[in-house]
């Protein structure tokens, strides 16, 4: 059969203009060979000249997709056609076409920065946008720009939104090729998801699977019936009760999970006359085609990468999918003839739904990728993002990797960072690593890591059984605890009914192995030795090891009876009652969990004890203790507190005593300055005299007055607060004499001469003056009060004329003017014919 692509096979691969990049832009429907053609068109066909990489972002398309091309190709897989995955190399000297994952490709970029020896590089499924393509996809763009205009780049995707992308690599060639796709009627079904909370309630799923199945089944003409489930466990549950059902003896169940092995994933994808039910992760949504399925089914859940930042891991967490996504997943049923789809989620709450994924580079931990590029020499800020990571991501990153003594206060990667930058784990894992290395306890670290990056060893939900046994009184960390309950699995050979007895988790157990396993080699590839874990002997560089990695997640417990906790971000929770720390004034929880039941609780697990004096002892240096004060809204006083700080982190207050006068008066004059607390002398006299004083600042330069900005005011506040701790002593407190000593005696003469407060007229009569700041001062009199005042008054020696306000027999202003003669001239006039009616008992003659 013709593969839709090859219309488009001479555009693609020949004649890019001279002078003009060369990149395209392939969108075409799942199916139309986009991933198995393609390539191949590059090596046969084209001037490529080196290696052709295929990007994917998943292990087990990289690995089938490679499967396929080879037989195509009549040959094995590490022949022509090769593939790597992370634990998985099959490409030799021979090999022209390598599919690897984005994960893969992005290590290549840092160890290979010119991609030496590869000619063209096709980022496949890129609408998956994971962090790995995103990088490496503007890595490449960049190095064709400067070192290598031969590099040839694709970009290509089924569904991928094309606009910002094609401005993102303009100028680049856009080709589409369309495949014929049929109708496929969609039926929505009972939803699966939480009433409640919204979040797909898992549980059931499996039901609702099987139902669906049936009525597809009762319905005829099912074709093969493609089933789409988050995850490990719900296919096996979907599965058995396929197999259980006698109504489904005609079809193949086939599985299909990047785990499972490699002959039984063929088998779920080959070309096959018996009917099968496919049940399968999101890997068959794009990036594997099955010919032949008329009917899906779809949870509408997938899991997806996350920051957990309670645990400070990327992990996954099973969602719900976008829009876009169901409708590739239903699209599925429509390759070959009209199909059908049932979506177990309502049609309401398929409105509700996200349109599109959002790219993962704005819902990950971004710190190891800006430890990477600190080390590369990356700007992070100014990188070429086709969409940047959010402000709040970068910043958190930022300060941690400081924290972390990763990267220096101007962004540049230190010694240590090198290193970490080079060990593949998260920072703060790596970190881990190297506090290890410096503290004697490497083995013990390792398995930390180890440890974290699971769920644990302890099965959950049924309190603390078993769990307790394995944690000792003098224990200094919970992971000691741990490591006996991992050994004792290990021992009885992960086996679960075993281990379950015991409260250990045979799968957390295993799935800790497995880590363990990868971080020993690891460590051993940079020629450390990694020893024996005992956590008896080590307790104690145990704890201090951590401190450097965890420390700013440090916790105090808030009084030696209880469990309960503060850390110092300020998050309140409570200590597992077995917990190793229980006994310690402060720890480390390298795990936070939130229990949602009544009230959401904070618990504080996987714990490292810490005691002040040890900290003290092996920290000094970062250790710091202040006195400083507080204001207490309540009481509306200061109050002292004994601050102390870990690496700028507060890790404990104490209130009490009686603060700092000096300290306290700042404190008060502060909140008076924010207008929390009000002086009642602070009043119109006070802001009149600052007017005065700024007003004659200007006037009359030369007599270098003092100014009054916010910070002088805070000063005279301070000095109106002086000796005060409570909001009482200082509320009826004098201001004037302490704004006016602001002024030496000499400049005081000087400001009641210059700008008096009152002035006398012409014609004998004193009158008060009016400040205003930014204004001209101003006198205001019923014109008659003028008579006889024949110039405009002055103030500042003659420098600045009043303004005067002539009022009519009302008080109201009739005319304002700094220019007397004149309106005695004519304005008089005017305002007697104007008002001489009205008030005819008023002199309205001049004499
Ligand atoms: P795209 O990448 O555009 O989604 P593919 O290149 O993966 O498309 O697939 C092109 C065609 O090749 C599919 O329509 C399917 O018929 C066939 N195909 C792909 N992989 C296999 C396989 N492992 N076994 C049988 N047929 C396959
Ligand atoms: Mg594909």
């Amino acid at each position: 059969m013709r593969l839709p692509v090859e219309d488009i096979r001479e555009e693609l691969v020949q004649a890019y203009g001279l002078g003009l990049p060369k990149r395209f832009l392939l969108k075409a429907p799942t199916g139309s060979g986009k991933s198995t053609a393609v390539p191949s068109m590059f090596l046969d066909d084209s001037e490529v000249d080196g290696l052709i990489v295929v990007i994917q972002p998943r292990r087990i398309a990289a690995r089938m997709l490679a499967q396929r091309v080879a037989s195509l190709r009549g040959s094995r897989v590490g022949d022509e056609v090769g593939y790597v995955v992370r634990f998985d190399n099959k490409q030799t000297a021979k090999t022209r076409i390598v599919f690897v994952t984005d994960g893969v490709f992005q290590n290549w970029c840092e160890t290979n920065p010119r991609l030496n020896g590869i000619g063209c590089v096709l980022f496949d499924e890129f609408h998956e946008r994971r962090v790995a393509g995103d990088v490496s996809l503007a890595r490449c763009l960049n190095l064709q720009e400067s070192d290598r205009p031969d590099l040839m780049i694709g970009v290509m995707s089924a569904t991928i939104e094309m606009s910002g992308l094609s401005a993102f690599m303009a100028p680049c060639r856009e080709l589409e090729a369309s495949g014929r796709t049929y109708p496929v009627d969609i039926q929505y079904s009972n939803p699966v998801m939480s009433q409640r909370s919204g979040y797909p309630s898992r549980e059931g799923v499996w039901d609702f699977c099987v139902n669906a199945a049936k009525q597809l089944h009762s319905e005829g003409d099912t074709g093969h019936i493609l089933i789409f489930l988050p995850g490990l466990h719900e296919i096996r549950k979907t599965v058995s009760l396929l197999e259980q059902s006698s109504q489904f003896s005609e079809y193949k169940i086939c599985p299909l999970y990047s785990s499972l092995s490699p002959k039984l994933q063929d088998e779920a994808v080959a070309v096959s006359a018996q009917l099968k039910i496919i049940v399968s992760t999101n890997v068959a949504e794009t990036s594997l085609t099955i010919d032949g399925v008329k009917s899906v089914i779809d949870a509408g859940l997938a899991r997806m990468s996350e920051f957990d930042a309670n645990r400070g891991i990327e992990t996954l967490m099973v969602k719900q999918i976008s829009q876009a996504s169901a409708d590739q997943r239903a699209g599925r049923a429509g390759r070959t003839a009209p199909g059908k789809c049932v979506r177990l989620w309502s049609h309401t709450s398929h409105a509700k739904r996200a349109q599109f994924e959002s790219p993962e580079i704005q819902r990950a931990d971004v710190a190891e990728l800006m430890l990477k590029f600190a080390a590369g020499g990356i700007d992070f800020t100014s990188f070429r993002w086709l969409d940047a990571p959010q402000e709040n991501a970068v910043n958190l990153a930022r300060a941690t990797l400081q924290w972390l003594g990763a990267i220096d206060l101007d962004g540049e990667a230190t010694e240590l960072g090198h290193k970490m930058a080079k060990f593949p784990l998260a920072p703060r894992f790596s970190r881990l690593i190297f506090a290890g290395v410096e503290e004697g306890c490497l083995a013990e670290m390792c398995f930390i890591a180890a440890a974290i990056q699971g769920e644990g060893v302890f099965t959950r939900g049924r309190g603390t059984v078993g769990r307790s046994d394995f944690i000792y009184d003098d224990d200094t960390s919970d992971f000691a605890g741990e490591w006996r309950a991992f050994e004792t699995a290990k021992r009885m050979d992960f086996q679960p009914k075993r281990c379950g007895e015991l409260g250990i988790l045979a799968r957390g157990a295993r799935e800790c192995d497995l880590s363990w396993k990868q971080l020993q080699e690891s460590v051993e590839r940079l020629g450390l030795k990694i020893g024996s874990v005992d956590f008896d002997q080590r307790g104690e560089d145990v704890v201090r090891a951590a401190v450097k990695a965890f420390g700013d997640r440090m916790g105090v417990r808030l009084s030696s009876s209880t469990l309960a906790g503060r850390l110092c971000d300020g998050r309140k929770g409570k200590l597992d009652a077995d917990s190793a720390a229980r006994f310690a004034d402060m720890f480390i929880p390298t795990e936070i969990t939130e229990v949602d039941g009544k009230d959401v609780v904070v618990h504080f697990n996987r714990c490292i004890s810490v005691n002040f004096a040890d900290l003290e002892r092996s920290f000094s240096e970062d250790l710091a203790t202040a006195t400083e004060v507080e204001y207490d809204s309540t009481v509306r006083r200061v109050v002292k507190k004994q601050v102390t700080r870990f690496k700028g982190l507060v890790i404990a207050e104490k209130v009490g005593g009686d603060p700092d006068k000096g300290l306290a008066a700042e404190m008060l004059a502060h909140k008076v300055a924010s207008g929390e607390l009000v002086l009642n002398a602070w009043d119109k006299k006070v802001e009149d005299w600052i007017a005065r004083l700024l007003g004659l600042g200007e006037w009359m330069p030369e007599l270098e007055l003092p100014g009054f900005d916010e910070e002088d005011r805070s000063l005279a506040l301070e000095q109106v607060c002086q000796g005060a701790v409570s909001y009482k002593e200082i509320k009826n407190r004098e201001v004037l004499p302490a704004v006016r000593s602001w002024l030496s005696q000499g400049q005081q003469a000087a400001l009641d001469a210059y700008a008096p407060k009152e002035v006398t007229l012409q014609n004998g009569r004193t009158t008060k003056i009016y400040y205003e700041l930014g204004k001209r001062p101003w006198i205001a009199l019923r014109a008659q009060l003028l008579f006889g005042v024949k110039q405009t008054p002055t103030i500042a020696n003659g420098a600045v004329k009043l303004n005067v306000h002539i009022c009519a027999p009302n008080s109201r202003p009739w005319q304002i003017t700094d220019d007397l003669p004149r309106f005695w001239e004519s304005g008089f006039e005017q305002m007697r014919k104007d008002l001489g009616g009205r008030y005819p008992k008023h002199q309205w003659t001049l004499e």
